[in-house]
């Protein structure tokens, strides 16, 4: 039986273009509970799951008004973005979280092969799993 994949929302959002943004590149913070980037001379900021465990234990979509006052404050906190910030774009996904924070790797019937539950690493390591997953096959 695979370990069993519990959801937690992240929430991501996009500032409208800043003048004079002085960041570049990518950044996390807070053990990666908050990430962000430069995309052109906008700021794009998630995470902050961290103040609301609960309520990201979920599938909804919707962003929860905790997650998105935790990144607002966080701009205003960190980027020193006066004011009320305008976001332009504003959503969230489902990522799958194991106890053990180890991926689940399951063949549910023969010949489907399933990788999941990578805790919000699934890019980076679902191409390393099934390669080693073919290798030892
Ligand atoms: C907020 C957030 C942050 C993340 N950050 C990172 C990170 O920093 N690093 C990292 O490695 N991973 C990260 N991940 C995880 C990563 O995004 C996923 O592991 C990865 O996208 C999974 O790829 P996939 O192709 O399996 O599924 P998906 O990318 O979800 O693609 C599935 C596709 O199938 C489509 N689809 C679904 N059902 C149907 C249907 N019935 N018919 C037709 N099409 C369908 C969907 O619309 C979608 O386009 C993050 C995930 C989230 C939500």
């Amino acid at each position: 039986m695979a370990e069993p994949v519990q959801p937690q929302r992240g929430s991501i959002l996009v500032t409208e273009p800043l003048p004079n943004l002085p960041l570049k590149g990518c950044f996390h913070y807070q053990e990666g509970y908050y990430y962000f980037r430069n995309v052109g001379n906008r700021i794009l900021l998630g995470g902050a799951r961290n103040t609301s465990f609960a309520t990201e234990n979920t599938t909804d979509t919707q962003v929860h008004p905790t997650i998105e006052s935790a990144l607002h404050t966080f701009l205003q906190e960190h980027f020193l973005v006066k004011g009320e910030v305008s976001i332009s774009h504003q959503w969230s996904g489902t990522m799958g979280f194991t106890a053990g924070k180890m991926p689940v790797l399951h063949q549910p019937v023969k010949g489907l092969f399933q990788a999941c539950g990578c805790n919000g690493m699934g890019v980076a390591l679902t191409p390393i799993l099934a390669k080693q997953w073919v290798n030892i096959l």
